[in-house]
């Protein structure tokens, strides 16, 4: 009811960070860069920008604030244009990949890292700001840790360019350390007892006992809201299903009044309108229970959390050598995190955690902090940047913590592999122009040889499906009527060409909304490829790179797939089993591939890329004929 009572300009007042406000002030003034640390929710990201804007910060320029993830920086650029009362992509606006929510007015910018990082490529000194404030640094995201050393040269370059650097956690002597002693301002912070309770013994299930544990608060504890760490979308969409069901069965099965309980998923994918409904209060007598990733850790602040449950889990992208390439992994958090996620149950009140793990393994199993990500991922796309900004030796970039020398010798390969590097590793005219486009360096490269081949129309509607989350809608309960309608759509040698398919279908019924529906097909997705695709051709113009049609025949476009998809070929080993053709992992044919149980397996695939789930499965795959290959990459197949 605080939200409910207090006007905006209240709520703003209450926050930490307004009782320091002067004095961060000042410390901007007389210094060009510094580090302010504060925990979550003590207003870093909604209020210092707009401290900076009322001081003047945006004479000669307009103020950026980064932040890793995509979600954060739509949703806090929306609170903080509703706080300034004006419309979101006025004053205030955000820019993430293929969405830009700015105007000709925006004086406070939110941006995801990789979107600034991206910007320096057109403007190194980025000129148009007056000041950027990396925001959530301890996250120590790829793009945030590329951008320090970028931005410390613009400090060094422009002298009337202010940099913070901004972290929820106290590490902040390793960023003024980097910056040469810069100094640091800690927000005092206001934060609750938070009773911590440890499983007794490791917890087999952690799904099942997270339910269990937030089944049991919402019957026998105190009032309060309910926030449940996992790992990722389909595991909160499987909780969040059997949090109702419990619900269900508990109505019908007393006659006692059961408290109400607003069960609400939160995780990057979720559409903005459903992720906007985390920050509304319940209604009166109802808990609200959310069930999120671990971007609820530091990047999104909810109020009324009086209940934290961590399961102890997370997930990570890791280079994964085996697979030769960045995958998605389940893996136990770091002891930093596990003491964030406590915090969030101390800020309304004293709180209680539930970690669903033993305390001799936060003790002795867990890491102190988590990897920097610039030391477990791919470098494939930061190579490329930093080739084009002319820095001729990676090894030799000012890295706060640098990558192994393996990893970038191993992204140097791959460039490499694609016809992005030469033979020494400088960039060539290909590499030039993949980095062009906010894409993956294998799906830059698919859009220009669809400019060799001449198919570019429709290899550049397929980049775009495969930019978007899969547009196949499968809702439970009517799994076989959507698989039936999935199935309609398949080109049997081809995931790639039947993502085409469903795109052509879909204009020749004139992009309807209702169309997608019939057709079991996420209407949204769609439209966000089309937008994708809007976006990449308005590239392409610039490069003055002219939109060529193959017509009917689509062989010539699962050529093309293949040769920028070569190092991601694989040959046939049984029946629904290939294996690459260069490092010999095993890669299965997935059952929603439309190439799987139609009587047809060829020898030879390519595909976009490996999932790993219970096994290693290819994701969209394509036929290939064997002297595609042999014309394209002849040293994989000393078969
Ligand atoms: P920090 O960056 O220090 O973690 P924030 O500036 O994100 O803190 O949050 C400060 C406060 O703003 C939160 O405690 C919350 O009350 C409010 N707030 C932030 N985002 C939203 C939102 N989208 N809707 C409602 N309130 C919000
Ligand atoms: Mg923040």
């Amino acid at each position: 009811d605080f939200t409910k009572s207090k006007t905006i300009s209240q709520q703003r007042q209450n926050l930490p960070i307004f009782s320091v406000r002067d004095e961060l002030l000042q410390v901007v003034r007389e210094n060009q860069v510094v580090v302010i640390i504060g925990e979550t929710g003590s207003g870093k990201t909604t209020q210092l920008t707009q401290y900076l804007y009322e001081y003047g910060y945006t004479v000669n320029g307009i103020i950026g604030c980064t932040q890793p993830r995509r979600v954060a920086a739509m949703s806090v650029a929306k609170r903080v244009s509703e706080e300034m009362e004006t419309e979101l992509g006025d004053k205030v606006g955000y820019a993430i990949r293929f969405e830009d929510a700015t105007g000709p007015s925006t004086v406070i910018k939110y941006m995801t890292d990789g979107v600034l990082l991206r910007e320096t490529l057109k403007d190194p000194d980025l000129e148009k700001y007056s000041i950027i404030l990396m925001d959530e640094a301890h996250e120590r995201s790829l793009d945030t840790d590329v951008l320090f050393g970028i931005l410390k040269k613009v400090v060094a370059r422009r002298r009337d360019f202010k940099l913070i650097v901004t972290s929820a956690t106290l590490n902040g002597e390793k960023f003024s350390n980097f910056f040469g002693g810069i100094p640091i301002f800690h927000i005092p912070g206001r934060t609750f007892r938070v009773q911590i309770c440890y499983s007794k013994t490791p917890c087999e299930d952690y799904v099942e006992a997270a339910i269990k544990q937030a089944m049991t608060i919402h019957i026998t504890g105190a009032p309060g809201d309910i926030l449940i760490f996992l790992t990722g979308q389909d595991e909160i969409e499987a909780t969040c299903y059997a949090l109702s069901e419990r619900m269900e069965q508990l109505i019908s099965s007393t006659k006692q009044p059961v408290p109400k309980l607003l069960i609400l998923p939160i995780y990057s994918q979720l559409p903005a309108d459903l992720q906007a409904k985390i920050f509304q209060k319940a209604e009166d007598g109802a808990r609200k229970c959310i069930v999120a990733t671990n971007i609820a850790e530091t990047s999104l602040t909810i109020d009324g959390i009086f209940y934290v449950i961590d399961t102890g889990y997370g997930k990570m992208k890791v280079y994964n050598p085996r697979m030769g390439m960045d995958a998605l992994q389940v893996f136990p958090i770091s002891r930093a995190s596990a003491d964030q996620r406590a915090g969030r149950a101390g800020r309304t009140g004293p709180g209680t955690c539930y970690r669903l793990y033993t305390k001799n393994a936060y003790e002795n199993e867990m890491l102190q902090s988590p990897v920097p990500e610039i030391q477990r991922t791919n470098l494939g796309n930061v190579v490329l940047l930093l080739k084009s900004l002319k820095i001729q030796n990676l090894l030799d970039f000012d890295f706060m913590d640098p990558p192994p020398q393996d990893n970038i010798l191993n992204s140097m390969y791959q460039l490499w592999l694609l016809g992005a590097l030469n033979d020494v590793g400088d960039l060539m005219d290909l590499g030039r122009k993949m980095v062009k486009f906010p894409l993956d360096p294998a799906l830059a490269k698919l859009l220009l040889m669809g400019e060799q081949l001449e198919c570019l129309n429709e290899v550049l509607t397929i980049v775009s499906m495969l930019s978007v989350p899969s547009v196949f809608f499968r809702p439970k309960d009517r799994e076989a009527e959507s698989d039936a309608a999935r199935e309609k759509f398949f080109v049997p040698e081809s995931d790639h060409l039947t993502l085409l398919n469903v795109y052509q279908q879909w204009k020749a019924n004139e992009y309807r909304g209702d169309w997608c529906t019939d057709h079991f097909l996420q209407v949204k997705g769609l439209y966000k490829a089309r937008e994708v695709r809007s976006q990449l051709l308005d590239i392409l113009k610039t490069l003055k790179i002219p939109l060529t049609y193959c017509g009917p025949d689509w062989d010539v476009v699962r050529k093309t797939i293949c040769s920028a998809y070569f190092h991601n070929a694989a040959m046939l080993k049984g029946i629904g089993e290939y294996v690459n053709c260069r490092n010999r992992m095993p890669c299965n044919l997935h059952p929603t591939s439309a190439l799987y149980g139609l009587g047809y397996t060829p020898d030879y695939v390519v595909y976009h890329e490996a999932i790993l789930t219970t096994k290693e499965y290819m994701q969209c795959v394509t036929a290939v004929e064997p002297h595609w290959l042999a014309e394209l990459g002849p040293m994989f197949f000393s078969v």
